[in-house]
């Protein structure tokens, strides 16, 4: 493809025919196959340690966009960013090393990547900072997504920072409490729907199409560049010495796909010499990605979906065809877990004071499975994603530690006691 001068600094390549497409272009497939779209943009001018480097004295620096674990790596997500950008800050996550967790899992050299540190506690809100971004830069007069509810979450807040009206759909009865009340509070309109999410899905794209408002759902190519963050800035965070393993929670399969092309670029672009290993990890009832694994993927499975971690309740996911591509560029797994398996990582994770929502133990809990059955050496060094905050779904958490009829392997059950203190000694059992 020739380079003219008169190119744009981003715009939007066909995965499937090459067809480019500006910026502006607001569906989110190819008009000509309709096939998902990606983001391009013109190559940075420093490559290597020069980039790095650009990088690390961004942390420093006391410019706003700087502030922004996203931002600071624009180069990689929108080169042109500049006074338009609508941003929290969001990023600039933690990453935890926990001996529970390790010991738990059996690696020595575990780090965690809490992404619940985000503003609205949720990695969505690296994609949605880009996302709204160019919501904003092209006019979008309303932004939607469809959501198992931390992207309507995410959504909600950006689109009130950005003063554009925000139009959500989620399954009614089905999503956590936090997400739900994070949503009507930061102002969305919000659709309980009466199916699943692939049904929310469905909807929301009709409605994108039909009725002109700017879909922002992880099939927005915008989105996953932002969440190409979570790695940049981890493997800055480890000095940009690579881990032999990257394990996350997949659903609609965005975070999949947007690793996939971060390790690429940081490899092409010499910012790592080696690419670590992607772990994908379901739940048991919405695995439609693992059993293609299984099978090679010589087909694409969909499934009715049913885990109590929501967050990857997902049984078509949306991103299915870009997240292969991304397991077979890192001589990737792709495995699934029970829901006891998460509820159990999850209280570890939980218990080591880390904390983090059902969804993203699967990523702990997954590690775990991959190192029993050899898959995954004691000695590799491993970063897992936590994707999402504790508090981002109380009730289930109050059903764990309350359950009685058996009360589950880790519960901490509160005790109901008399106000007295001669009840307090009594639990204590004597104990000082
Ligand atoms: C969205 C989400 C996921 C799933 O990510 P995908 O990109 O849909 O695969 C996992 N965990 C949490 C907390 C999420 O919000
Ligand atoms: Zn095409």
């Amino acid at each position: 493809m020739s380079e003219s001068p008169a190119r744009p600094p981003s715009w939007q390549v066909c995965l499937r025919c090459g067809r480019e497409l500006p910026l502006s272009f607001t569906k989110s497939r190819c008009p000509a196959c309709s096939a998902l779209l990606e983001a391009r943009h013109r190559p940075p001018e420093s490559r290597g340690p020069g980039l790095r480097d650009l990088f690390a004295a961004r942390r420093g620096s006391g410019e706003s966009l700087d502030a922004s674990g996203v931002w600071r790596y624009r180069e990689l997500v929108l080169p042109d960013a500049g006074s338009g950008v609508v941003t929290h800050p969001e990023g600039n996550t933690p990453l935890l090393f926990l001996s529970p967790v390790s010991r738990w899992t059996g690696i020595a050299e575990l780090a965690l990547k809490h992404e619940g540190h985000n503003p609205t506690g949720s990695f969505k809100d690296r994609g949605m900072t880009v996302g709204v971004t160019v919501a904003k830069r092209i006019g979008a007069r309303a932004v939607a997504c469809a959501s198992t509810g931390n992207t309507s979450a995410s959504l909600a807040a950006y689109a009130a920072l950005a003063e554009i009206p925000a139009l959500v759909f989620v399954p009614a009865g089905q999503v956590a409490a936090g997400k739900l009340a994070q949503t009507l509070a930061y102002g969305a309109r919000t659709l309980l729907v009466r199916g699943d999410f692939d049904a929310c899905f469905a909807l929301a794209r009709e409605a994108s199409e039909k009725l002109n408002v700017y879909l922002l759902n992880s099939v927005n190519p915008y989105r996953l560049e932002g969440q190409k963050t979570i790695l940049f800035e981890a493997l800055e965070q480890l000095g940009w010495e690579p881990p032999d393993w990257i394990a996350l929670p997949a659903g609609n399969l965005g975070n999949t796909s947007a690793f996939g092309n971060a390790l690429r670029e940081a490899r092409e672009l010499g910012l790592i010499s080696r690419v670590p290993r992607l772990a994908a990890v379901q739940a048991e009832g919405a695995n439609p990605f693992a059993r293609g694994f299984r099978e090679g993927f010589t087909r694409r499975h969909r499934v009715k979906a049913e885990t109590a971690a929501t967050a990857i309740r997902i049984g078509d996911p949306a991103s299915h065809d870009r997240a292969v591509h991304a397991i077979r560029t890192t001589n990737g797994v792709v495995t699934d877990v029970t829901d006891d398996e998460i509820l159990e990582a999850k209280a570890v994770v939980d218990a080591s004071g880390a904390g983090c929502e059902p969804a993203s133990a699967a990523s702990v809990a997954g590690v775990k499975k991959l190192v029993a059955q050899g898959v995954i050496r004691p000695g590799e060094r491993v970063v897992a994603i936590l994707t999402g905050h504790i508090l981002k779904d109380p009730g289930l958490l109050l059903r764990y530690h309350q359950e009685v009829d058996p009360a589950p392997p880790r519960a901490n059950r509160p005790v109901e006691i008399e106000p007295a203190l001669s009840a307090v000694e009594e639990v204590l059992g004597g104990e000082p």
